[in-house]
């Protein structure tokens, strides 16, 4: 069985593992680069991308985490996740990744109260996705490398680019495994 790593140092890191159970593998948390040995992949969690990419500077996990995903590891990146994985945020000077090569704006729907779901067409998943999207960000740029696996009025909204995808929804919000099957499946 495959054990998935949920970055667990803030942020909805334990959805993220029920949802990794629910699609028959195992999960778990990774608090430190030490933990990055045992996993098959690893899950950047939505939360706060500002703190999360303070603690994982402090932490020590930023090469780590680079290097994991230059092994051709899978990572895949929700809302702040998807964020951190970024090559470029827009007006905010703070860490990313850049293991996906994809520019984002922050908050780009607005406040809290304009956060919403909906249903997005994900046509290599089958049936449209439910998309939880809690102040989300918005994909403003796409490299050549970067493939869209599902888009919002005309925005990528779940990419891929090689082992790595981003969502800026939430499919650990909801009952619906495919996402992360599809993850399971890099
Ligand atoms: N707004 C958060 C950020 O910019 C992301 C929100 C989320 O992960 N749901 O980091």
């Amino acid at each position: 069985m495959k054990t998935i790593g949920i970055l667990a140092l803030q942020g909805d890191f334990a959805k993220h593992a029920e949802a990794i159970r629910a699609a028959g593998a195992s999960a778990l948390e990774v608090r430190e680069a030490a933990g990055l040995a045992n996993i098959d992949g690893l899950i950047l969690p939505g939360g706060e991308s500002t703190t999360i990419g303070k603690l994982l500077a402090r932490y020590g996990m930023v090469e780590p985490i680079k290097q994991f995903a230059a092994a051709g590891k899978p990572v895949f990146g929700t809302c702040a996740g998807a964020i951190l994985l970024a090559k470029h945020i827009e007006k905010y000077d703070q860490l990313c990744l850049g293991l996906l090569d994809i520019d984002v704006a922050r908050n780009a729907y607005g406040r809290q109260t304009e956060s919403f779901e909906a249903d997005i067409p994900a046509p290599s998943l089958g049936d449209p996705l439910r998309g939880v999207f809690i102040r989300a960000p918005v994909i403003t740029r796409t490299g050549t490398g970067v493939e869209v696996l599902a888009e919002y009025n005309g925005r990528a909204v779940f990419v891929r680019q090689g082992s790595i995808i981003a969502a800026t929804f939430h499919p650990e919000l909801t009952d619906d495994p495919r996402v992360h099957r599809f993850f399971l499946s890099l």
